[in-house]
């Protein structure tokens, strides 16, 4: 049994805190806690107990522990969550089992602000986002007001210490964007992915990221949250490895109290159609990071140029001739140099990968030239052919000869 309660709101100097208590031998952590900067107000409620029992909710189906909250959660996620996001969860993975959720009432949460919100962290999808419902939305009701960055799994293991500084400098990074568009950025830490390090970060990304959403419900009334899939693809590919396509069109509404509406936004697109919508605005070409290699990411400006993500996006706006209108962020020479191993790859890619398809046909679509299959296949066939030869040598002649005429 998983046991949370003394739901409170700590506050030092410079920080407020929502915490509660979590009672189980699963778990070294015996709190589970939001907090952020108190220069942003009192963010948090601690009427209801809802952004842990979402924490907690995969875990405790994981490890088959019954969940007993000493306390209020909203009554439509408490339904929805025994009705239906349950048997989401279980469709989505094996590895999980129904557990029986208990609490003492259902709570009210009292509303302070009306901030609508999106993550933000200067990629394609978040941009694109932001795009949609700031820079091209009229409607007050709908326009976005305050970005918001949260630290519940992509920067990081919770164990990891390199975790914090990451989420600090990348926080740092991005904010200069907010900033010149007075646009308050509140940064939300926590540790409810100490709870979720057992599945990998892609597996639940969605739940954690909502957790920490609703911490925030009593400030915001709407929140986007940019998803990387679009309609056009099948969610199924993606099952027992990434909840966030699998099913964030359905899970996100159903996660969604009477305070907040989270809607999942970006799925109306494919990756390619989000490149041309941000191609244009002028502060994507300043400040795009879409970039995984390493530090790269976030402590300079500047992306590989290189990597998968790199090139993914290079080469969407390679097909629409808008390289240099990105120059200040990528280094042009440094793509031209590996596209066109990049393009055969994509190539052959074409069938597997939603990705790899979209851009193929995007260039295509733009009359650029894509390598056939034929020439993608021979250009990256001759590295494939030396390592099978290595493999058949190793095999046949032993590995100790193999050694030797390599001079080893
Ligand atoms: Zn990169």
């Amino acid at each position: 049994m998983i046991e949370l309660s003394n739901i409170r709101i700590e506050k030092t100097d410079t920080d407020s805190k929502l915490i509660c208590d979590c009672k189980s031998d699963s778990f070294s952590e015996k709190t589970m806690w939001f907090s952020a900067p108190l220069s942003f107000g009192d963010v948090f409620t601690d009427e209801v107990y809802d952004a842990f029992l979402v924490a907690i909710l995969y875990p405790a189906m994981y490890y088959k522990e019954n969940i007993v909250i000493r306390g209020a959660v909203s009554k439509k996620l408490f339904k929805n969550i025994t009705t239906y996001v349950n048997k989401v969860l279980l469709a989505f993975s094996c590895e999980l089992s129904d557990v029986d959720i208990k609490i003492e009432n259902y709570g009210i949460v009292t509303k302070t602000g009306t901030r609508i919100g999106t993550g933000f962290s200067a990629g394609v999808d978040s941009f694109s986002t932001f795009v949609e419902y700031y820079a091209n939305e009229k409607d007050v009701d709908y326009k976005i007001n305050t970005l918001f960055f949260f630290n519940v799994g992509s920067h990081g293991r919770f164990d990891n210490p390199d975790t914090i500084i990451k989420f600090k400098n990348r926080y740092e990074y991005c904010k200069v964007f907010p900033d010149s568009l007075n646009i308050p950025f509140i940064p939300i830490d926590s540790n409810v992915h100490a709870f979720h390090e057992k599945f990998g970060h892609e597996k639940t990304d969605t739940i954690t990221l909502v957790s920490g959403i609703l911490s925030i419900q009593k400030i915001c009334f709407k929140y986007y949250l940019s998803s990387g899939i679009s309609y056009f693809e099948n969610a199924n590919n993606y099952k027992n490895f990434d909840i966030a396509a699998f099913s964030d069109p359905y899970i996100l509404p159903l996660l969604s109290t009477d305070n907040l509406d989270i809607i999942p936004d970006g799925e109306q697109y494919l990756r390619t159609e989000k490149t041309v919508q941000i191609s244009d605005y002028a502060p994507a070409q300043k400040f795009l990071n879409v970039c995984v290699k390493g530090d790269n990411g976030y402590t300079t400006a500047k992306n590989c140029s290189c990597c998968p993500k790199c090139m993914r996006t290079l080469m969407a706006l390679e097909s629409m001739d808008k390289l240099t209108d990105f120059a200040e962020v990528f280094d042009i020479d440094v793509y031209k140099k590996h596209s066109f191993k990049y393009k055969c790859r994509q190539r052959l890619m074409y069938n597997i990968d939603p990705f790899a398809k979209d851009n193929v046909d995007f260039a295509r679509k733009n009359k650029k030239n894509v390598p056939s299959l034929f020439i993608a296949w021979l250009y990256l066939s001759p590295s494939k052919s030396v390592t099978l030869a290595k493999r058949i040598a190793k095999k046949v002649l032993g590995e100790k000869i193999v050694k030797r005429l390599k001079g080893k």
